[in-house]
């Protein structure tokens, strides 16, 4: 007997809108669009949108939405008459008003996993190009043989153990959440609180989700304990860095780094005081990689096809 999802899909051309201020690497826009028109879908793009008033208007009669760190609102998902699920093309979903899509009957997902190597990578270049002194021809450190503490052991921190691994640098993680057998087929060892992992390491890597509990959660207290010649390198969110507290320890230490995939609030205080001790990214770059953004897009676009042919709500991130 057929669904009441493929029923409804056979009547009905769904329309999918890809809406992204910043766009995705264009291989992985022509196999988005390829699912998606594989499926009988209607595929729209917005992409390099400048304002929100674009994308209120664009989502008017979608189906279905796929974005990256756009914010989805409740503005935009008034706008939405029709939308029935919105896929988030990456990891964090800090950019969609879950109650207001729970509001709205909007299914709301993200796409766990997909991006953790890129953002895995990036890490380490950010922090090799800090060890080398920016290559400006002085004599730098080397990772092997340093210890580095992932706060937080998700996806993207088994990506980092691993290349880790392969630097020769000595491991440790806190992640209430995950069991010490797993950490331990990764080469990792486990510390029982976050203290003990600032105390241990002189790198520490963040791969946190940014949430009540997070936010603003290292400070000056776990900083001060970290041994000579730290860096904080954050793929993470800025929000869970207590940006007060950072910039105390950058005035007590002059040992003291801090690596940042997008700029912190406070970025102009270290362009006038603490040259050469950080690197920000201007735009998010953890996720800007070819493979990254055909993984998590096609990832999207399934999961749309899923839900609307069979209901699948894997993923789903909402209540
Ligand atoms: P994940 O959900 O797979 O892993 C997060 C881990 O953090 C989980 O294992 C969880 O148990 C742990 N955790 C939660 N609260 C904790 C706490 N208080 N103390 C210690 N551990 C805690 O997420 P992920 O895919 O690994 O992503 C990690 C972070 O990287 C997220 O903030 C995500 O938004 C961000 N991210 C950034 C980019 C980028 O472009 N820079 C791309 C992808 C992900």
């Amino acid at each position: 007997m057929l669904s009441v999802y493929l029923i409804f899909n056979l009547i009905i051309l769904m329309k999918v809108l890809v809406a992204t201020d910043k766009a995705f690497a264009p291989h992985a826009i022509s196999q988005i669009r390829i699912l998606i028109e594989a499926a009988g879908y209607e595929y729209l793009l917005l992409e390099n949108y400048r304002d929100v008033s674009e994308l209120v208007t664009a989502v008017f009669d979608a189906d279905a939405l796929i974005v990256r760190s756009d914010m989805v609102t409740a503005e935009v998902l008034d706008a939405a008459k029709k939308l029935r699920i919105v896929v988030r093309a990456g990891a964090g979903y800090d950019n969609l008003d879950l109650a207001s899509c729970t509001a709205h009957n909007v299914v709301a997902m993200n796409t766990p996993g997909q991006n953790s190597n890129a953002v895995a990578e990036l890490a380490f270049e950010l922090m090799l190009y800090q060890v080398r002194g920016g290559f400006s021809g002085q004599s730098g450190t080397e990772l092997r043989g340093k210890t580095i503490g992932l706060h937080g052991f998700g996806n993207v921190g088994k990506y980092v153990a691993d290349i880790a691994k392969g630097f020769g640098m000595d491991i440790y993680a806190y992640d209430p959440l995950v069991s010490e057998r797993v950490m331990k087929n990764h080469g990792v060892k486990q510390c029982n609180h976050s203290e003990e992992l600032y105390l241990k390491c002189q790198f520490i890597s963040i791969h946190l989700p940014s949430n009540d509990i997070t936010k603003k959660s290292i400070g000056y207290e776990l900083m001060r304990r970290m041994p000579k010649n730290a860096v904080i390198v954050n793929t993470a969110r800025k929000e869970v860095i207590d940006e007060t507290g950072l910039l105390k320890i950058f005035e007590k230490r002059t040992d003291f780094s801090y690596l940042s995939d997008v700029e912190p609030d406070c970025k102009a205080v270290f362009e006038k005081k603490y040259k050469g001790r950080f690197i920000f990214t201007a735009k998010k770059m953890g996720a800007q990689t070819e493979e990254a953004n055909i993984n998590a897009g096609v990832a999207a676009a399934r999961q749309i096809v899923d839900y609307f042919k069979t209901g699948s709500e894997k993923f789903r991130v909402n209540k």
